[in-house]
């Protein structure tokens, strides 16, 4: 069978390429998920949804893809220079929970967001704790090669003795002599030859929760580890894509680069793509600067910076309206635009239903397909498909107003078209999910409404009332709260 030509931009020769698959038909796509103790926000729905929309074009190109994407679970610490406390057994303290209570809870909830955003399941979703023995062996091999050294029970990866060999940052363009004077002094550090030596495996300090037994001591696996190990033994020591979020370019890509290099003589991943990230209204996303939006509140509208709630196909509209290499501002107008172009689009194709061929067309959509085949086959390139679809919106309008007709062909081209890539491959759907309704928010509405009702009811000291309205909204997991400048409201599940 012969593949149509992909061309892809790998992060790593920073220019587009053929894609020419390991082993075709097959085609191992590996995309780092997400680190489980908190609710996903906006920053994981953009590779979620971008390296969904990969997935599922590589399977409309007839490639049998297997898709890993992993959850982190243990060995991600609060900062890159292997110190501070496990971000899970953090939380787990915090809330007074066993670390897989935090896992799975997190785990499952990101499921529902991903569920909403009509992202589909990786074929393996494996977890960095249940291969903790494929660690061990990818350290013992590193070791035995050279690359890495221990020192009281941890092992860290030796940088100079491999750069000597190889070449540590190729991806991120940072040269050693940069590493260097971007280190911090940080509790630790002394352990390390060089600053940009990073742990393989640390040891496990009295206290810390998640531990292991190795021929080290007890400890546990570093962050980037788990990547290396468990991409070669779901897809092979060579395999075709590793995708992430930029923000993992450098250090967590260029790590794993270096410990496949080490652990097997070569190059694991042929190519490297990293979608771009997400700002708000021009500013970094960030817990500190409190435009942190998880996608739970964009769903019901609950974060003070919404204007009202967004349902979650408008998010994913959202995101593919830009390509994935291209930053994107979120901003409330910007997405509620992108509602609204969304909603243009799936009206289009009810339309499209009704309408009946000409014999005398007036209009040509044949070239469509190709059109937004051709836009994909570039780097896919979203935007530029949908932009090609929305000039068929325009033809399809037209017919329908009865200023154009259209031929029986041309009406049987144009389904299938938007049948295929708005449902299948942008996975956009007109099914509205639970909670989130419209750019305006209904539920945001109406507790406005019920607020108004209870403010009232206070007002004429009618207790009863006031305390049965919160009672009610309880049930519905909608916590009712009473503050100096009014009552405010939050979904609680
Ligand atoms: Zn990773």
């Amino acid at each position: 069978m012969a593949f149509p030509e992909l061309h892809i931009y790998n992060s790593l020769s920073r220019k587009k390429e053929v894609f020419t698959p390991l082993n075709p038909p097959f085609a191992g796509l590996y995309v780092c998920g997400p680190t489980v103790y908190g609710d996903a926000h906006l920053g994981h729905a953009r590779p979620a949804v971008t390296f969904d929309l990969v997935f599922r074009f590589l399977k409309h190109l007839g490639f049998k893809v297997r898709y890993v994407r992993n959850i982190t679970d243990v060995g991600h610490l609060e900062n890159d220079a292997d110190e501070g406390e496990d971000k899970i057994a953090k939380k787990a303290r915090l809330e007074q929970l066993e670390p897989m209570e935090v896992v799975q809870y997190y785990t499952d909830r990101y499921h529902q967001d991903m569920d909403r955003l009509n992202v589909l399941k990786p074929s393996i979703e494996p977890r960095a704790s249940g291969h903790i023995i494929e660690q061990i062996e990818m350290v013992k091999t590193i070791l035995d090669a050279g690359f890495a050294y221990v020192v009281n029970g941890s092992v860290y990866f030796d940088v100079t003795s491999y750069h000597e060999k190889y070449h540590y940052g190729k991806l991120s363009g940072r040269s050693l002599e940069d590493m260097m004077a971007g280190s911090r002094e940080l509790d630790g550090q002394q352990e390390k030859k060089h600053p940009a030596d990073f742990a393989l495996w640390k040891k496990a300090l009295p206290g810390h929760i998640m531990r292991w037994p190795s021929p080290w001591g007890e400890g546990f696996p570093g962050w980037h580890l788990e990547c290396s190990a468990m991409s070669a033994k779901y897809l092979g020591q060579s395999f075709d894509i590793h995708g992430g979020g930029m923000d993992l370019l450098f250090p967590h890509h260029e790590c794993e680069i270096a410990q496949s290099n080490a652990a097997f003589g070569h190059d694991a991943v042929k190519y490297w793509m990293h979608n771009n990230m997400i700002t708000i209204n021009g500013q970094k996303m960030g817990k500190s600067l409190g435009n942190f939006i998880t996608l739970r509140e964009f769903f019901d509208g609950s974060h003070k910076a919404l204007t009202g709630a967004y349902q979650a196909m408008t998010i994913r509209f959202f995101i593919l309206q830009a390509h994935y290499r291209s930053t994107l501002d979120f901003s409330n107008e910007a997405l509620e635009a992108a509602g609204k172009g969304l909603r243009r689009l799936l009206h289009a194709m009810d339309t499209l239903k009704n309408l009946e061929g000409s014999d005398t067309p007036t209009v040509d959509v044949s070239g469509l397909p190709q059109l937004c085949r051709n836009a994909m086959l570039d780097d896919f390139n979203s935007p530029v498909a949908i932009a090609h679809l929305f000039d068929a919106v325009k033809t399809i309008n037209a017919v329908n107003d009865g200023k154009e007709r259209i031929s029986k062909s041309d009406l049987e081209i144009l389904r299938n078209c938007f049948d295929t890539f708005v449902t299948d491959i942008f996975g956009l759907t007109g099914k509205d999910d639970q909670a989130g309704d419209n750019a305006t928010g209904v539920i945001s509405g109406l507790m406005e409404i019920i607020l108004e009702l209870r403010r009232q009811a206070r007002q004429n000291k009618d207790w009863e009332t006031s305390d049965k309205l919160r009672d009610a909204l309880q049930k519905l997991n909608i916590l009712v709260k009473d503050g100096k400048d009014g009552a405010s409201w939050e979904m609680t599940n």
